[in-house]
């Protein structure tokens, strides 16, 4: 680090706040994806403006600054692969207010988003958003992300409830973007082109959501089918039956040997899949659109379906679910996550081309997901020490993504392009479309200080590399 910078840095941000040992920028070198990259200081901001003096000294002395929030990104967005400056924002979490007559909140970055959950769900209302890292990722790291979840189906993703923003911008300017009003076209939508960015454009430092009213009820039903197409075609056929459930989540037959051997809880091993369908709403609407849901699974060919009657059998259905990562996590060292998206109407086709990509390169390939917004989580658990499987891995992942590609999709439903996608953007966008997207970047960003090394390949980057 250049000594002149660090000096002054130590002018702007108490001693207690930066940290320069190696044991401690260990602990921000990697997130929850692949690869370790240390940073030469770590700061922790606690404000708009200790932020803005920073970015204009990195200007100054041209030194990458990695913005950070709970490390849980799973495409490598807060790795600081250039070295320089990790702004660990989790210390910038003082602001929660719920304005409750506007029906909105105002939120600080490094706010623990269930926090957010909660505090809104105790005045009746409702924020939806709800990635599963929702207990542990900041609010921050969701916008940058555009992070969703099961909700997504129903409720869509964090950019539909961000309505205004503080940024820091790539050159160290305070702005506001959009506001407290629900409508607000003046100009371009900043705000808009923030979510969803990365850390790539600016630093979050304020952020007001759009909250709703809380549903008054929710049913939930689990299905077993013994072929995982049919699956697909209860799903479809749910969706266009003009039933909007809350959230549709599938698991295929390698989750349910997972978690059953993880944490048994009935779930049947010989099936090839199983779904879970919620439905929210008025008590009445939703008695009766969740009977609905039960035939049209049933007429797909589910073998068992069961409507949960009791808030324990509600949870017990999802606590399934949500036991899907920590069980195949012990399934081998090393997850590779994708998260490649399709069309609702193609999930059935994907499947298919995810079946033969597993039996092709004979990888532990496992799939789960919000199957109801065509978002799958094809998750490959190897061994990284394992070269020549790493190899196969490596080719997998870009006929995972071409199958998406193809089938009308996208590289990423929620977890963003950081460093293990960006070989791939070209394939999405074409070279124009990449040309204008990183046009952007440039003008905003004219030294590159703000999360270089994301979302864009490096030159004739074709495809990701895992060993
Ligand atoms: C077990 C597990 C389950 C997950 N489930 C989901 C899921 O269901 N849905 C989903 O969408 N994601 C999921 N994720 C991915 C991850 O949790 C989300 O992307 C989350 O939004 C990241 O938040 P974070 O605070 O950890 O941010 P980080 O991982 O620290 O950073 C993510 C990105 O945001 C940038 N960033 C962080 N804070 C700011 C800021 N204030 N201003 C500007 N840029 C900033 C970083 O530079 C980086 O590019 C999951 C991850 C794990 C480990």
């Amino acid at each position: 680090m250049n000594q002149e910078a660090l000096k002054k840095i130590k002018t702007i941000i108490p001693l207690e706040r930066i940290f320069t040992e190696l044991a401690e920028l260990y602990s921000y070198s990697y997130d929850a994806s692949f690869g370790e990259y240390l940073p030469e200081i770590v700061i922790q901001p606690k404000n708009a403006s200790e932020i803005s003096e920073l970015v204009k000294l990195a200007n100054e002395y041209l030194i990458p600054i990695y913005p950070r929030g709970a490390g849980t990104s799973l495409s490598g967005g807060p790795l600081p692969v250039k070295g320089g400056m990790v702004l660990d924002m989790t210390q910038f979490n003082e602001k929660l207010v719920i304005d409750r007559e506007n029906l909105l909140a105002i939120v600080s970055p490094g706010v623990i988003t269930g926090d957010l959950h909660k505090k809104a769900e105790e005045v009746g209302l409702f924020y939806p958003p709800d990635p599963s890292s929702s207990h542990v990722a900041t609010i921050g790291g969701n916008i940058s992300e555009n992070s969703s979840g099961p909700k997504g189906l129903k409720y869509g993703t964090t950019k539909e409830y961000v309505i205004g923003l503080e940024v820091v911008t790539p050159l160290g300017d305070i702005i506001r973007t959009g506001g407290k009003t629900v409508k607000n076209v003046t100009g371009y939508d900043i705000t808009r082109l923030i979510v969803g960015s990365e850390g790539t454009l600016g630093i979050v430092t304020e952020v007001i959501v759009r909250l709703i009213p809380k549903p008054q009820a929710r049913k939930t039903l689990l299905a077993h089918f013994a072929h995982l197409l049919d699956s697909g075609h209860a799903i479809t056929s749910i969706l266009s039956a003009g039933i909007l459930p809350s959230a549709i989540e599938l698991m295929d037959n390698a989750c349910i040997r997972a978690v059953e051997s993880f944490s048994p809880s009935g779930l049947p091993v010989d099936a090839d899949s199983i779904i879970i369908v919620e439905v929210d709403g008025h008590p009445a609407a939703i008695d009766e659109e969740i009977k609905q849901c039960a035939k049209m699974c049933r007429n797909s060919g589910a073998t068992y379906v069961k409507v949960a009657e009791t808030e324990s059998e509600r949870l017990k259905i999802w606590s399934a679910r949500k036991m899907v990562s920590p069980a195949i996590t012990q399934m081998g060292p090393t997850k590779i996550s994708e998260d490649a998206t399709v069309p609702r109407s193609k999930i059935p086709a994907m499947m298919e081309r995810l079946n033969r990509i597993r039996d092709k390169y004979k990888l532990n390939l496992v799939v789960f997901g919000h199957a109801g917004d065509g978002n799958l989580h094809p998750n490959i658990i190897t061994d990284k020490r394992n070269i020549e499987e790493m190899k196969k891995v490596e080719l997998a992942v870009s006929e995972i993504f071409e199958a998406a590609i193809e089938l009308g999709g996208t590289l990423s439903g929620e977890h963003g392009i950081g460093t293990l996608k960006s070989p791939y953007m070209e394939m999405e966008l074409g070279k124009s479309g990449l040309y204008m997207m990183k046009k952007i970047k440039e003008a905003w960003d004219p030294n590159n200080i703000l999360n270089p090394g994301k979302i864009f390949p490096e030159k004739d980057q074709k495809r990701v590399v895992f060993v």
